[in-house]
């Protein structure tokens, strides 16, 4: 089922609209006879399935939320007999029950694919050694890494999360090429290597980094420290587990294989699908998923599609960088703004380094919005806040208080970092 295409296929996104309309006449049916979740669905819309004929018609079925997977729990949303399916993973479960999600073969495979030629796409080959550091288990971000790196024929290494004494033994003494991360790990590992003076010793050559929203200006930081190329890869657990998407070596975008995923942006409050181009939330229908196929599962990332075929050549389509989420959504003095946009900013900001926080807080019914960030070497701290509070205030056309703080003093995480701090009572 899988389409594999070529370097020297010719980009074209109605061609690809075109493949993914043929996919979606045969699946939504198929959800109808083999999903009673998705039956009742579509029946409760009042949708026909075989009146499904284009992407236009998409916009006539209704969403799937992380709520209703949470109610399906466990295996309410399982669309194959028991017998098929493999494995499960879950999300973690920090409000309420998680998501379980079932995996047929094809699924693990499909998925080990995937993750393959995301590593193809960042330049890493049979040749390789791969150091996986996120977690295992029911996560899936380390098994999907390493079924990734296998696909590829390269040399997995499966640390694990944490750690770090370990991490930088085995990245010496097996001489690692390629490191996987979540981008605060890498930054701490990045520091790390610095402060012993290992990067001479050290041999690796690509990061790929992800899970997280991730500034320019860590993403600078971790590659001078480390001397790599990094790369910024995307996915969801509900929806297989990273490598749904991954950045280029052009690194203006990410390219999806839509030959497995379909991609819709809508605006997140009316739910209205929006042309090539717009940001808005991402939307995901997964075509060849057996175990939980999802339709039009609402991911909460805010991010566009990119029209226009990308500079590296590659047949497959690209999104933009997750710029933030729908629930991160700062709603302060009447204007929305995204954690994402503060990170432009910061790239812009002279004398900014990539690290922030974003600490609200209410006095006497009027909201604060405190910026603090940390400066890159020696700069001067007061010179710097009084920069950011200005662009800011040009760019995201908030007035906000602003503190610099000496580099390496905000927390590092080997998780994912905190960056919104709301402290304002509801
Ligand atoms: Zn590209």
């Amino acid at each position: 089922m899988a389409l594999q295409l070529s370097k020297h296929e010719p980009f074209s996104l109605d061609r690809i609209f075109y493949y993914q309309e043929q996919m979606l006449r045969k699946l939504v049916p198929h959800l109808y006879q083999n999903s009673p979740f998705y039956r009742k669905k579509l029946d409760e819309a009042g949708v026909d399935p075989e009146s499904v004929k284009s992407l236009d018609d998409l916009g006539s079925l209704p969403f799937t939320t992380k709520e209703e997977l949470r109610t399906g729990y466990p295996l309410g949303l399982m669309a194959v007999p028991e017998e098929r399916v493999v494995r499960i993973h879950s999300s973690s479960g920090t409000t309420g029950k998680p998501v379980i999600v079932p995996y047929t073969a094809n699924d693990v495979s499909t998925w080990a694919e995937m993750m393959a030629r995301c590593m193809t796409m960042t330049g890493v080959t049979a040749r390789d050694r791969v150091q996986v550091t996120p977690g295992y288990g029911l996560w899936t971000a380390g098994i999907g890494f390493q079924a990734g790196a296998e696909r590829l024929g390269a040399l997995a290494i499966p640390t694990g999360p944490g750690n770090t004494e370990k991490q930088i033994e085995m990245m010496l003494d097996l001489q690692t090429t390629v490191l996987t991360a979540t981008s605060s790990y890498a930054l701490l590992l990045a520091e790390e290597v610095n402060r012993r003076g290992l990067r001479d010793r050290i041999k690796l050559r690509i990061g790929i980094f992800g899970s997280e929203r991730w500034g320019e200006k860590t993403r600078t930081r971790i590659e001078e420290l480390l001397g790599i190329e990094t790369f910024d890869i995307y996915g969801l657990t509900e929806i297989y587990g990273p490598g749904i998407s991954i950045d280029c070596p052009e690194h203006c975008g990410l390219h999806y294989w839509h030959d497995h995923l379909l991609f819709e942006v809508i605006d997140p409050v009316s739910g209205r699908q929006l042309p090539p181009g717009d940001e808005g939330e991402l939307v995901v229908t997964t075509l060849t998923k057996e175990g939980m196929p999802l339709l039009r599962y609402r991911t909460r990332d805010i991010t566009r599609i990119i029209p226009g075929q990308c500079r590296c050549g590659s047949p497959y389509p690209m999104h933009e960088r997750v710029l933030g989420r729908t629930d991160d959504m700062i709603k302060i003095k009447g204007v929305n703004i995204y954690p994402g946009q503060i990170d432009h900013v910061l790239q812009i900001t002279e004398g900014a380094g990539g690290e922030y926080q974003i600490i609200l807080t209410r006095n006497m019914g009027k909201d604060n919005i405190l910026v603090k960030v940390e400066a890159a070497k020696d700069q001067p701290l007061a010179d710097l806040a009084h920069r950011l509070r200005k662009n800011i205030k040009t760019r995201i056309g908030i007035l906000v208080d602003t503190e610099a703080v000496p580099e390496g003093s905000l927390p590092r995480s080997e998780k994912k970092s905190k960056r919104v701090y709301d402290y304002r009572e509801c």
